[in-house]
C-alpha cells in the first residue's frame, strides 16, 4: 500500500519546467500537476493515444515513450500512458502511477538533459481533441453532499430533513456508462415523459426543466475480484484520479419516474466528463478532514478509520448564453464539504462483493456546500424553477435553455504549495429533436 497523502519531491512548489508556459500564473498545470488524458490533433485522423499536459501543451506520451527517456522503473507505465485509452494504466497500480510521475517531473524540469529530444514531442492543447479517457465498463453517481441532499429535498418538502440513512452509507445508484461522453460533446435537449402535479396523465416531450450537475468524476484503477471488498484503508490504491463531471437531468423526468427505483431517463442521456485525470498524487498536498459534526453517528465499522480524508476542490459553474460573450458564475463551492469521501465510496461500493473494474467511473454526486452561492445546480439555485436567475442580458433562467452554454471548473491551492486545475468540462444545449 502507498499512501496518497505523503508528499514527494515532485510536489515542491519551487519546482520550474522547460516548457514556459508551465509557470504562467493561474495555469491549470504547472509542472507539479501532470494530469494524463486520451487526445490527437484536432481534426485529424491520427490514432488516439494518451497525453500528459504541461503548462499550454500535451506531451504525447507515444512520441516521448519512444525516445526511451523513461528508464526503467517508469518504462513500462509510460508505454501504458500512451496507450489509445488509459485503462492499462489505471491497471498496474499505485506504485508504477508514481514511478511514472517521478520521471516525467524529472524530465520536464528546467535543467533536465532530455529537453531536446522531448521538445518535439509537445503538441499545443489548442490545437487537440479530446477522447473519453478510458473504456468505462460501469459508471455509478453517489450522493455525498449533505447540502445536496437537504437543499433538493427541501423543495419537494419545505420541512424535509436528510433521509435517514444519509450518515450511514455513500448513497448511489447505478448509472450509464455508454453515454459518458468528453466535454464539448452537444447537449440534445431529451424527450422524456413527465406529469404536471395536478395533471390527469403524463405527456411525452422535450423536457423542460434540463439542469447540470456540479460533480468531480472518480476513475478505478486495480479493481477488486468479485466476491471480495476493498477495505476502507487501501481504498485509494483503487483510486487513478479524478476528473470534472456534469451529470445532467431532466428535472421534470426525475420527479415523475423516481419514485420508487430511482433516476434513470432523466440522466442517462448523457454525462459529460473532462479530458484531464489529475492523479492522487497530484493532489496530495490539499487533502482535508472529512466534516463531521460532533453529534454525527460513528459510521459502521467497515466505513470507520481515523486515516481517511477529504480533498479541497474548488469547484465552479459558469453559464453563458447563446450569442452571449459574457459568462456568469452560477455555483463555487469545494468538494472539501462533502460528508463521503472517495475512500467511503469505493469501500461501500464493494462491500457486498460487488466487483469494481479498471476505468469503472464513480460520480461524487451534486457538490454543494452551506453558504448561498454554492449549490451545485439549478434544482438548488432556483428553487425547482420558482425563483428564477436574473442574468446580465436581462434574461431569467429557471432551468437551461436552448443554446445555453456551461461550463465548470476545478482547482486546488494551498498557502505554500502550487496551484493546480482540472482544465474544464463545457456543454452547449441543442434543441430537441425527434429521435
Ligand atoms: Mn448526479
Amino acid at each position: 500500500m502507498k499512501d496518497s497523502t505523503m508528499l514527494n519531491e515532485t510536489h515542491n512548489p519551487q519546482l520550474r519546467s522547460w516548457v514556459a508556459s508551465a509557470q504562467q500564473p493561474g495555469t491549470d498545470f504547472p509542472l507539479q500537476n501532470l494530469p494524463h488524458c486520451v487526445f490527437r490533433r484536432r481534426g485529424s485522423t491520427e490514432p488516439w493515444r494518451g497525453g500528459v499536459a504541461i503548462g499550454d501543451a500535451i506531451l504525447d506520451m507515444a512520441a516521448a515513450h519512444a525516445q526511451g527517456v523513461f528508464g526503467a522503473a517508469a518504462d513500462t507505465a509510460a508505454q501504458a500512458a500512451s496507450a489509445g485509452t488509459l485503462n492499462g494504466l489505471m491497471a498496474l497500480g499505485p506504485q508504477a502511477w508514481s514511478a511514472l510521475r517521478l520521471a516525467l517531473s524529472r524530465l520536464l524540469r528546467d535543467s533536465a538533459p532530455e529537453t531536446a529530444r522531448l521538445q518535439p514531442c509537445l503538441v499545443a492543447q489548442a490545437d487537440a481533441e479530446y477522447a473519453v479517457p478510458a473504456q468505462i465498463g460501469d459508471y455509478t453517481d453517489f450522493l455525498t453532499s449533505q447540502y445536496h441532499a437537504l437543499n433538493a429535498g427541501r423543495i419537494f418538502q419545505p420541512q424535509a430533513a436528510l433521509p435517514p440513512n444519509f450518515k450511514w452509507l455513500p448513497i448511489g445508484y447505478h448509472g450509464r456508462a455508454s453515454s459518458v461522453a468528453i466535454s464539448g460533446t452537444g447537449v440534445l435537449r431529451p424527450q422524456g415523459q413527465n406529469r404536471a402535479p395536478d395533471a390527469a396523465m403524463p405527456v411525452f416531450g422535450p423536457t423542460a426543466k434540463l439542469d447540470y450537475e456540479l460533480e468531480l468524476g472518480i476513475f478505478v484503477g486495480p479493481g477488486n475480484p468479485r466476491g471480495t471488498a476493498i477495505a476502507l484503508d487501501a481504498a485509494e490504491d483503487h483510486v487513478f484520479g479524478i476528473c470534472l463531471l456534469n451529470d445532467w437531468s431532466a428535472r421534470d423526468v426525475q420527479a415523475w419516474e423516481s419514485v420508487p427505483l430511482g433516476p434513470f431517463m432523466a440522466k442517462n442521456f448523457l454525462t459529460s466528463v473532462s479530458p484531464w485525470i489529475v492523479t492522487l498524487e497530484a493532489l496530495a498536498p490539499y487533502r482535508t478532514a472529512l466534516p463531521r459534526a460532533v453529534d454525527d453517528p460513528a459510521p459502521l465499522g467497515y466505513l470507520q478509520s481515523a486515516s481517511v480524508q477529504g480533498i479541497d476542490i474548488q469547484l465552479e459553474a459558469w453559464l453563458t448564453p447563446a450569442g452571449s460573450r459574457q459568462g456568469t458564475r452560477l455555483s463555487r463551492t469545494s468538494y472539501r464539504h462533502a460528508y463521503w469521501s472517495v475512500a467511503h465510496m469505493l469501500a461501500h461500493h464493494s462491500s457486498n462483493g460487488c466487483n469494481l473494474q479498471t476505468g469503472d467511473l464513480l460520480g461524487t454526486g451534486t457538490q454543494s456546500g452551506p453558504e448561498p452561492g454554492e449549490e451545485g445546480c439549478l434544482l438548488e439555485l432556483t428553487r425547482g424553477g420558482q425563483v428564477p436567475l436574473r442574468l446580465p442580458d436581462g434574461t431569467e433562467r429557471g432551468y437551461l435553455q436552448d443554446g445555453d452554454s456551461l461550463l465548470l471548473r476545478g482547482w486546488c491551492e494551498r498557502e505554500g504549495q502550487a496551484r493546480i486545475g482540472f482544465g474544464e468540462c463545457r456543454g452547449t444545449v441543442l434543441p430537441a429533436r425527434e429521435i
